[in-house]
């Protein structure tokens, strides 16, 4: 049976062209919300991070209806961090809409996703937005595309796809330039006639994949999966069994059923195939799992979720200045906050360590953990992180393997050069180049990820601003080796689990020094002159200051350019620890040693 009356989709779109508004006006046109009422909230960045950051972090689902068609809409994360998801998500749909600045063009990021698309034979509606800008360039933006199509392998039927020009902010869509713009109805013809609806047999034996995973405070964990095969109804018996899993094999009652409708989700009775549902009340339910009928429980193969590459400590800050401002946090705050993110982010792993005080997170790159360290902050949570070290692996013959990224990197000419400097003594390997008319350089990297461990911030300082890096993970590759930072002037420490770690910072820019001696850390502010030593000034540590550096630590590794271990007595050659404790008793905060 063909489900006329439903198409499956995702958007993709690099951060910021406009998958959020268009999304918005969507659900506007297609009358979800009355007439005279605003879209109060952005529809799919819904959490604050995502919103500033503008990623889209984890996968929510909405649906839009159009001539009694239903449109399930499932978002596809935004950053190639969170690879694994996009997979999976995309597994749930008939066809996706690439939606491109009409400016700026095709992204890197684009291209992850849309690989994925193209790789899952899913046919492509490309929506050029933005198309209202003044320096907009749709013509030249298409050619682009096409050549990015021709670049990931496109098949002649993908590279025949339809083209849709639109401005979302100004919510109309057009086939052609010269036509007078309307409203979204192109875009939504082009969705029902271009995208296949789903099709299967509602009679066959029940199978539903769990692809992902929401979590709501009240009725616990909620699998989100499409109906790929026959009918799933309340009250039925269901078995819960897991491809990569073969142990498990559980008989479970659908107490719950919901399908997706605007913003919301409603309960329903039954959903046949081609229906994207969500189930509560099974407590034992993962992404991965398939719900099969009772009497042929078979299980659907799923895209492996991706493993971490990098992790931090995450520690209680015991220190007295946590208790004096701001909410005072136990491990078993902690703790439970940390495990609770579980639930919904299955790029994440949690581990506990030989303290109670402290919990190692690994996630997928630098980013992904500093989201969710702002996030727990943004909550209140108040606690101290390492800084990221990667995760290594080792091969059959036991060689040394680490994560390696692509960087991709646009930047002014003059830039060029130092950025390839930089990026070459981390390890990076040039392996692209490649001048275009306005003067801006792309360039591509394949460096450790190890090697990208704080350098974006340098990275801002060196392109004054003006350059864009995107990163993406590219697999395990052998050990480059160490990297040998130069030693660039002032000293800033700082804590792993284990110990008190210090390096050498550069100096252009303020840092947060931890000088431990005995059980006492102390801590204060530098800013370092000429980027010599001698230059060095201590500073007062405001709590503020040293619960935000010490905090935020992808944030403070975004700033830190050599981190490298001494020995206390080789620190000291740096700075003098005297001088500093002369002006403990007043102006340095003394807290105890995290891990004793
Ligand atoms: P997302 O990151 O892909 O979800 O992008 P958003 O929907 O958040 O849009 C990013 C920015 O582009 C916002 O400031 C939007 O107002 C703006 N924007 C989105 N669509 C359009 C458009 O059609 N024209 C113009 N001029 N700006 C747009």
């Amino acid at each position: 049976m063909k489900r006329e009356d439903i198409r499956n989709i995702a958007i993709i779109a690099h951060v910021d062209h406009g998958k959020t508004t268009l999304v918005d006006e969507l659900l506007k046109q297609s009358g979800v919300f009355r007439s005279n009422q605003e879209v109060a909230e952005r529809v799919m960045d819904s959490n604050d991070i995502e919103r500033e950051r503008g990623i889209t972090i984890l996968s929510k689902n909405t649906a839009i209806f159009y001539k009694d068609i239903k449109i399930n809409i499932i978002d596809t994360p935004g950053h190639a961090d969170f690879g694994g998801e996009v997979e999976r998500v995309l597994k749930m749909v008939n066809g996706v809409v690439l939606v491109v600045d009409a400016f700026e063009g095709a992204m890197p990021q684009t291209k992850f996703v849309l690989r994925k698309a193209l790789d899952l034979d899913l046919p492509v509606i490309v929506c050029i937005n933005k198309i209202d800008r003044p320096e907009a360039r749709p013509t030249e933006v298409i050619d682009e595309v096409l050549e990015l199509f021709m670049d990931l392998d496109a098949s002649d039927e993908q590279l025949d796809c339809p083209f849709i020009y639109a401005s979302a902010k100004s919510g109309h869509a057009i086939l052609e330039l010269d036509q007078t713009p309307e409203d979204m109805v192109p875009l939504f013809e082009t969705i029902i006639n271009y995208i296949p609806a789903p099709e299967g047999d509602p009679d066959a034996d029940t199978q539903v994949l769990i692809s992902t995973i929401d979590y709501n405070e009240y009725v616990g964990r909620i699998g989100v999966g499409k109906v790929d095969n026959g009918t799933i109804k309340v009250n039925q018996e269901c078995m819960l069994v897991n491809a990569h899993d073969p142990e498990k094999q559980k008989k479970v009652k659908i107490s719950k059923l919901y399908e997706f409708d605007g913003l919301t989700k409603v309960e329903v009775t039954t959903a046949t195939v081609g229906s994207i549902v969500a189930i509560s009340g099974i407590a034992d339910i993962h992404i991965g799992d398939t719900l099969c009928s009772p009497e042929n429980p078979v299980a659907i193969p799923f895209q492996k979720i991706s493993e971490p590459t990098i992790a931090m400590q995450f520690m209680v800050n015991d220190s007295p200045l946590a208790g004096q401002e701001g909410k005072f946090v136990t491990s078993r705050h902690l703790r439970e906050r940390l495990f609770r993110e579980l639930n919904t982010d299955v790029s994440l792993r949690v581990e506990e360590t030989d303290t109670t005080e402290s919990y190692k997170v690994s996630g997928r790159g630098e980013l992904h953990l500093s989201v969710l360290i702002e996030n727990m902050r943004r909550e209140g949570f108040e606690f101290a992180v390492s800084k990221a070290e990667v995760l290594y692996k080792k091969d059959e013959n036991g060689k040394l393997l680490e994560p390696m990224e692509m960087a991709y990197i646009d930047v002014p000419e003059e830039f060029a050069g130092s950025v390839i400097e930089k990026l070459s003594s981390r390890k990076g390997e040039l392996q692209g180049m490649n001048v275009s008319g306005g003067g801006s350089t792309r360039l591509e990297f394949m460096i450790p990820a190890r090697g990208l461990i704080g350098y974006r911030g340098e990275f801002m300082t060196d392109t004054k601003g003006n350059g864009v890096i995107n990163t993406i993970f590219d697999g395990y590759g052998p050990y480059k080796g160490e990297i040998q930072y130069r030693k660039q002037g002032s000293l800033i420490a700082y804590e792993t689990g284990e110990s008190i770690t210090y390096g050498l910072f550069n100096a252009q820019e303020r840092g947060t020094l931890f000088i431990g001696a005995g059980e006492k850390v102390y801590a204060g502010m530098i800013i370092g002159q000429n980027g010599k030593a001698e230059d060095v000034e201590v500073n007062v540590c405001k709590r503020k200051q040293l619960t935000n550096t010490r905090s935020s630590g992808a944030d403070e590794s975004l700033k830190l350019t050599t981190p490298r271990t001494l020995s206390l007595e080789q620190a000291l050659e740096f700075i003098d620890v005297d001088e500093l404790l002369e002006i403990t008793p007043k102006n340095l905060r003394i807290r105890k040693k995290i891990l004793d």
